[in-house]
């Protein structure tokens, strides 16, 4: 895949790219007051980060039940041209379908985005691949509602094949059927592997969906940058409680500058030769690690199969559930005392068990 990065047409340099603007247009006011808000600087930076540069908005809205706001429809669409006019920030809003994306370019909106409602539906994402041929417009597509990498990749690739090389993914966290803080448990894991099998196509974090209420939107933005992430889209609205949609996580403009003016937006990349000197004398003491760290690994698995032979000479099963216990109970203890994650250390345990099992059945057969 050959995309085009979003320094290319949108930011300048290495910026991050910040978009923020409502859940969804309600009246005229409300959009226009929040795009004005929006526009001003972030509190001086001296690294000029931090500037809002595009407006977003949901003109069509997918609830999740009936009866709810689902949108002022196309009227939504002029606002957003007034919004391009009257404050020089470029627009985006979601599209769902075909018809959706004809009355979006018709109006002159900037950047197409694909919701995580719609991610999931290989008919909806080819509908609005296939209107797509021959236009040039950036398409952002946000991850599926489940914690599916591949499906997000599916449709990246539907929307790529059918010409379009600006391309953002927007990483909005998955749903989560159990107990968490976030409304979309981030699994950042997912938005890394996506990184390394994609390493050009840039990906933007929104804090407001993975958090679902305000106070975690800092914490979430400021982790997202810290993963290399490439911007941020935050959800404004003047009075958020008041919102129609999403009232719990919309923050006002007044509050995302300040956010902006606080967040740290570390880069991926430092010429500092002093910098740099230092960080290689840290990589090659952790290679050094790694090297003795495999070098026990082999001598863990020599005795291992030594133990799977002796075990098969007395007919004993691979199998010993009291000492699985018995490893991962005192494992754990003995990283506590060191200040080691018990997490971590359980973790790797079960993965040394599985390898130990594996290797004493192969001897079985
Ligand atoms: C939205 O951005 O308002 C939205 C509906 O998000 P998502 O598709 O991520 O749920
Ligand atoms: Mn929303």
């Amino acid at each position: 895949m050959e995309i085009v990065p979003i320094n290319k047409y949108i930011t300048e340099g290495d910026e991050a790219l910040i978009i923020a603007g409502p859940c969804g247009a309600e009246t005229r006011e409300q959009v226009l007051e929040t795009a004005k808000q929006l526009s001003q600087k972030a509190l001086a930076r001296p690294d000029g980060n931090g500037q809002v540069k595009v407006f977003r908005s949901g003109i069509w809205k997918p609830r999740t039940r009936p009866n709810s706001f689902e949108g002022v429809g196309e009227d939504g669409l002029k606002w957003l041209s007034e919004v391009k006019e009257k404050y020089n920030l470029k627009t985006t809003v979601e599209v769902a379908n075909a018809q959706h994306v004809e009355l979006a370019l018709k109006h002159g909106v900037d950047i197409l985005w694909i919701g995580a409602r719609t991610t999931v539906n290989p008919f909806s994402v080819q509908e609005i691949a296939d209107v797509l041929k021959g236009v040039d417009v950036p398409v952002m597509v946000k991850n599926p509602i489940h914690a599916d990498l591949q499906l997000w990749l599916g449709a990246i690739e539907r929307i790529y094949n059918s010409g379009i090389n600006k391309i953002i993914a927007v990483h909005r966290g998955f749903h989560f059927f159990g107990k968490s803080k976030y409304r979309n448990k981030p699994f950042w894991e997912i938005a890394i592997e996506l990184k390394t099998l994609l390493p050009q196509l840039p990906i933007i974090c929104d804090p407001s969906h993975i958090s679902g209420r305000r106070e975690l939107i800092f914490s979430v933005s400021q982790k997202a940058l810290n993963l290399g992430m490439s911007g941020l889209m935050i959800e404004s609205h003047p009075h958020p409680d008041k919102a129609l949609s999403d009232a719990q996580q919309q923050l006002t403009p007044v509050k995302v500058i300040e956010l902006l003016s606080q967040l740290s937006f570390p880069k991926t990349f430092s010429n500092n030769i002093e910098f740099t000197d230092k960080l290689n004398q840290f990589r090659s003491m952790i290679d050094e690690i790694d090297d003795e760290l495999i070098n026990v690994l082999k001598k863990r698995i020599s005795v291992i199969e030594e133990i799977g032979e002796y075990k098969k000479e007395h007919n004993i099963t691979v199998f010993q559930l009291e000492r699985w216990q018995e490893i991962l109970r005192t494992r754990t203890q003995w990283g506590e005392k060191l200040g080691l994650s018990r997490n971590h250390i359980e973790k790797i345990c079960q993965l040394l068990h599985e390898e130990s099992i594996r290797v004493q059945n192969e001897r079985r057969h």
